[in-house]
């Protein structure tokens, strides 16, 4: 039972960017998410096809009027299609962008199910180029923060650590609204954004955890963070310029290295892999790094955390340079499993060690889920990981 703190219509209220609540000191505008802050997640893209049903009958609305267009049973699972600019349910034809809401939103049975996962809230569904669906889910911050926790750590994690990865993720949300304005949502649904399962992956203690710390956000002067986060970092976090270009020219405190003595015992803590040249050459390649037949490959420098800078590949045609989170994504983030590693060449063959996993920046998974058990409050770990942070409800 989701322990919901009052009734709320999330249905047709457009999506907003949280309300400007009031005026601060210095003049500056002071935001809050509320129970009337709506986000809109995008679950599926360019699908031949979907299947959708409902825990209780539902209605097919107009997306500019909000009219009903049609009532439809929750007896049945409807295969919709896109065909002729036009979205259908089995044999029903409706306009290219229609929102699905439950009849009565205000019913414990209000779920609508999306290829069998069940979603709060509304679901729009868009008919796309040659004739494919897009699926958004629409609902309330809190309700979208409910169906991430338990994606992003394991759900029977201590409580202290289940909050501070619903502030973290509530505050990543808010910070990135706009990351998919582009594509007509606010956050998709992968690790590209934050992973997010929908009702189907709520349980009770998660979603505790969200309700527990509704509205929370971490600001450092105020103003919401970048909530940066990875499972591990095996001994310290990383400084984010060390990462990320768009941080080359400052450093924040709040996303400057810590130490971390709390993940050893996370399964990754220490990791091995091994490639042949030949499938590292291809890989680069893929990435659009353009290399000849592999020679060598060795490490550049490394940050006061420990992470290596750069990666040195001798070729056939040349050198190659490439920043280490580079190298890592070109070779797959769950190969090269963070940028702490040393590599050892024999027989065409590269031989990787490394500890952690993850970008190293923020807050460490694992370490905030040991510091829970013993004793950190969720407030105190987050404080740890983001230096000079606060938990607030209101922000700038
Ligand atoms: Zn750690």
């Amino acid at each position: 039972m989701l322990p919901v703190p009052e009734k709320r219509q999330v249905s047709i209220t457009p999506v907003s960017v949280p309300v400007p609540e009031r005026v601060d000191a210095a003049g500056k505008e002071r935001k809050k998410a509320d129970s009337k802050t709506i986000i809109k997640i995008g679950i599926i893209e360019n699908s031949q096809g979907v299947a959708i049903g409902a825990e209780s009958d539902f209605l097919v609305v107009d997306m500019e009027t909000g009219d009903a267009l049609a009532e439809m049973s929750s007896d049945n699972i409807y295969s919709v299609k896109a065909g002729g600019g036009k979205i259908f349910l089995d044999k029903r034809q409706f306009r290219s962008k229609i929102r699905i809401k439950p009849k009565n939103s205000y019913s414990e049975l209000s779920k609508i199910s999306v290829n069998g996962k069940m979603y709060r809230g509304s679901i729009i569904l868009r008919r796309q180029d040659k004739n494919r669906v897009s699926v958004i889910n629409e609902l309330g911050l809190e309700e979208y923060i409910c169906g991430v926790v338990p994606c992003e750590v394991g759900p029977d994690w201590p409580l202290e650590s289940l909050k501070a990865q619903a502030v973290v993720a509530r505050t990543f949300a808010l910070k990135n609204m706009g990351k998919h304005r582009k594509d007509g949502f606010n956050l998709c649904s992968k690790t590209h954004c934050q992973v997010y399962g929908g009702a189907s992956r709520e349980t009770e203690k998660t979603n505790k955890a969200v309700y527990e710390t509704a509205g929370e956000v971490i600001t450092y002067n105020g103003g919401i963070i970048s909530s940066y986060y990875h499972a591990s970092c095996a001994g310290y976090t990383e400084d984010v310029n060390n990462v990320w270009e768009s941080f080359q020219s400052s450093n924040p405190e709040y996303l400057s290295s810590v130490k971390c003595k709390f993940c050893r015992d996370y399964r990754w803590y220490n990791w091995t892999y091994k490639i042949l040249f030949d499938t590292l050459a291809s890989r680069l390649r893929n990435a659009g790094y353009k290399v000849g037949k592999i020679e060598s490959i060795r490490t550049i420098g490394r940050t006061s955390s420990g992470r290596i800078k750069q990666v040195l590949i001798k070729h056939s045609k040349g050198k190659l340079r490439i920043a280490s989170g580079k190298f890592r994504m070109a070779m797959h983030p769950d190969k090269i499993r963070s940028t702490n590693f040393i590599v050892k060449c024999k027989n065409d063959v590269a031989y990787f060690k490394g500890h952690g996993w993850g970008h190293g920046v923020g807050m460490c998974q694992w370490g905030a889920k040991n510091m829970a058990e013993d004793g950190w409050s969720y407030k105190k770990i987050l404080e740890h990981y983001y230096k000079g942070c606060k938990v607030e409800t209101e922000y700038k």
